[in-house]
């Protein structure tokens, strides 16, 4: 008996499978050789042989490969179209990718040699085959995942289309209900895919990748009022309102965080009663941005002897934490010594040795140019740390609101005091030598969410 309801499961799943559009009967997908490629390599990518791909490209001579040459891949005769590389954005998984691109989930899980079909994590680079325009097929789409159980009519009036252009994958026209966590494909809409349940509307991650060193934004998108909680790795991530439903989170990444998988993991309150309404947890990947290292001798010994370093670090730490509710700045910040952006002494990221020590350290900011030179604020903010420290010579942090502050070491003078606010550009120290330094320079920090993060992007783009 139970034998045979498995041969019946697995007949079903036979029958779905054959029902699944042909394409134009094509041989299978076309891969455009990329510079760098090799016959053997690209073979071993889809898993098939150099023969094979020969053979099916009627192609005698090998040696006749070029990068752009268009190779015909063997094995997968029911997928068309010209192959390119795609990234997964937060919430996609295989099947929603799938329907996109109309191909069967387990064409598309071969193509990429994916094993476990529920894996795929944000920022991941998948090869998907892009259909020509002339012969789009006629059933990819924008993903939708249906909510819960509901009429197709129903579904259809939520999101403001025909109720005839929401198709199965299958072809077969959708069946009246549809069953929650079922991905339907909208065959007529432009827009953004549906890749969550209500209330959570969308989530996007910039960068990604994630990239070491980098200010991470995310903006989560939902239909209702709601209390957002969550964690990136090991930190937790605090949600402030943007624009109209609209929550935004800034987090760095550490500049020596391991590069690889970082669970990002996303909880929807209730906001009347608190109810947990809705998580939603994904791996994302996070990539080296390639800092160099080096040397540096000549710093006063007492300035790298942890028994000094590591309180210094600790109370920086704790005062940086705290991220205040208001937003201070708009737009890109301004440069903090105006005059010597484009002339860095050093930057940001670079692992360091201290008088040929271990390279245990890494730059936490930026170098400036600089002697007696003027020193602005680069946005609004108050003034939560001004005085001498043993590393950072004269140090000023500003708070701008929102887990984002910015610092100012080594100055010679310091022009303003704790619970001073501060206008962009307003003079606040001077650049200066003092603390761990083997010359006069001004050091710029900014932290996001308790990291420092590369600083110049804040001056070049807008956060969030
Ligand atoms: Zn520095």
């Amino acid at each position: 008996m139970i034998r045979s309801k498995f041969v019946t499961l697995i007949l079903a799943g036979l029958l779905i499978i054959s029902a699944l559009p042909a394409g134009a009967q094509s041989d299978g997908p076309v891969y455009i050789v990329q510079p760098g490629d090799t016959l053997f390599a690209i073979a071993r990518r889809f898993g098939t042989t150099v023969e094979a791909i020969l053979e099916i490209n009627a192609i005698a001579d090998s040696a006749r490969i070029f990068p752009g040459t268009e190779l015909t891949i063997p094995g997968f005769s029911g997928v068309s179209g010209v192959l390119e590389f795609r990234t997964v954005t937060f919430g996609e998984t295989l099947e929603t990718i799938a329907r996109q691109y109309a191909v069967d989930p387990a064409d598309l899980a071969r193509l990429n040699r994916v094993v476990k079909l529920d894996t795929l994590y944000a920022g991941q680079s998948l090869i998907v085959p892009q259909p020509e325009l002339e012969e789009a097929p006629a059933l990819a789409g924008t993903p939708r995942m249906v909510a819960r159980e509901q009429t197709r009519l129903e579904m259809a009036a939520r999101q403001n289309t025909n109720p005839w252009s929401l198709e199965l994958l299958t072809g077969e026209t959708a069946p009246r209900w549809q069953i929650a966590g079922m991905v339907l494909v909208d065959t007529l809409s432009d827009e953004p895919p549906a890749l969550f349940f209500e209330p959570l509307e969308s989530v996007t991650i910039t960068p990604l990748p994630l990239v070491q060193g980098q200010t991470t934004v995310i903006r989560v998108r939902t239909t209702s009022p709601v209390l957002l909680e969550g964690a990136l790795g090991d930190h937790q991530v605090e949600y402030f309102p943007g624009d109209e439903q609209e929550m935004v989170a800034l987090q760095g990444t550490h500049a020596l965080a391991e590069p690889g998988l970082r669970e990002y993991r996303l909880e929807l309150f209730d906001p009347q009663n608190g109810e947990l309404v809705y998580a939603f947890e994904q791996a994302i990947l996070l990539e080296p941005a390639g800092y160099g290292s080096t040397v540096l001798n000549g710093v006063p010994p007492e300035t790298i002897d942890p028994a000094v370093t590591q309180p210094e670090e600790a109370l920086i730490a704790e005062l940086l934490a705290p991220r205040s509710p208001v937003k201070h700045w708009e737009g890109p910040f301004e440069d903090p010594s105006r005059y010597y952006t484009d002339e860095l002494i050093a930057f940001f990221g670079t692992r360091r040795s201290y008088n040929n020590g271990a390279l245990q350290y890494y730059h936490t900011g930026v170098d400036f140019y600089g002697r007696d030179t003027p020193i602005y604020a680069p946005a609004p903010g108050y003034i939560v740390f001004a005085g001498p420290l043993t590393v950072r010579g004269n140090a000023t942090y500003i708070d701008h609101g929102w887990g984002v502050y910015s610092g100012y070491l080594h100055q010679s003078e310091i022009y303003v005091g704790v619970g001073d606010f501060v206008e962009a550009g307003e003079v606040i120290g001077q650049v200066g030598n003092t603390g761990r330094v083997t010359g006069p320079h001004l050091h710029w920090e900014i932290w996001v969410g308790g990291v420092p993060v590369e600083p110049i992007t804040w001056i070049e783009r807008s956060f969030p």
